[in-house]
């Protein structure tokens, strides 16, 4: 399997965002790939330059982010054949690596957008670059610039940073200089286009937590209700196990947190969080982790002051 590491450089409306298309905020001018081996050896480079059929000025802040100006577009191609070709490139058994999870979202909107089919693999796993960095070299989720994971491994700056071919170029040489074993452990899975039925759902054991995503329900309270997404199971055995503190949300019920305990693995935290879809469907993305003395001592804190 090989590894596509993408960027992208978008535009987006000259006269301010609420001005433009509701379904195309960002249009995408530029695609930068990189194609690394399995062993994540340098095997081949993508350059796309798009000339924009929404947004034909280029907006200030684009600009002065990576200059790009309005005749360098005209010399591009539409973003069907780019996007076409693109494709064609990756080949038939590659995964995705990015730095953060926007590119791949704005990919999927611009190709909605200008209907332009894609064979996006079900379930769409890929490699989220900036978090991997944050859990190779903090343990935390802590969102860092690309510049600093060049600097952190003092690698040299070869190219100014904001091109598409740069920046995946940068992000591929972060890539590999990471540990094997996390990569291979700690992939994200993209759900811009949800899972609709309940064949098409996901859970992945990350060995340390689990994560769930749900079919659609067609209101938040149908899913809140279905037992599937209540049940609180333990990924290491399996088993469903009792809850100590039932589900209960934060303040601004974004969040749906519960508390259970496993008589073999102990504390185990659940997380809900019910998505909108586009269309006004909900599903629901459940993480499961597991949680020390102190941690499921925060939990019942926090139930309590709720509570109140
Ligand atoms: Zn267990």
């Amino acid at each position: 399997m090989d590894y596509i590491i993408i960027d992208l450089e978008w535009n987006q409306c000259p006269t301010g965002r609420d001005q433009g298309e509701k379904d195309l905020v960002f249009e995408i001018i530029e695609i930068g790939a990189v194609k690394l081996d399995e062993n994540r050896k340098l095997k081949g480079k993508f350059h796309g330059l798009i000339k924009p059929q929404v947004y034909r000025e280029i907006h200030q802040k684009t600009w002065e982010i990576i200059h790009i100006d309005k005749q360098d577009l005209e010399q591009g191609e539409s973003f069907e054949t780019v996007v076409k070709d693109f494709f064609a490139w990756c080949g038939e058994d590659y995964r995705f690596g990015t730095w953060g999870p926007m590119d791949l979202i704005e990919l999927q909107k611009n190709m909605e957008y200008f209907k332009v089919e894609g064979a996006f693999q079900k379930p769409f796993f890929y490699y989220d670059i900036q978090k991997l960095f944050a859990l190779e070299t903090e343990g935390r989720k802590n969102p860092h610039t690309l510049e600093y994971a060049v600097d952190y491994y003092g690698l040299e700056h070869e190219e100014a940073f904001h091109r598409a071919l740069a920046d995946a170029q940068y992000t591929a040489r972060v890539f590999q200089r990471m540990n094997e074993g996390m990569i291979k452990r700690y992939f994200s899975i993209d759900y811009y286009h949800n899972p609709k039925s309940e064949a098409d759902e996901v859970y992945v054991d990350y060995g340390n937590y689990s994560k769930f995503i749900s079919k659609e329900y067609g209101s938040k309270e149908e899913a809140l209700k279905d037992r599937k997404i209540r049940r609180l199971q333990c990924f290491r055995c399996g088993s469903t196990v009792r809850k100590r503190v039932n589900w209960f949300s934060n303040s601004v019920k974004k969040n749906y947190y519960c508390l259970g305990y496993c008589p073999e693995h102990g504390y185990l935290k659940g997380r809900i969080r019910v998505n909108k879809t586009k269309e006004g469907r909900y599903f629901v993305v459940k993480i499961v982790s597991q949680l020390s003395k102190e941690g499921a001592k925060e939990i019942r804190k926090k139930y309590k002051e709720l509570e109140l």
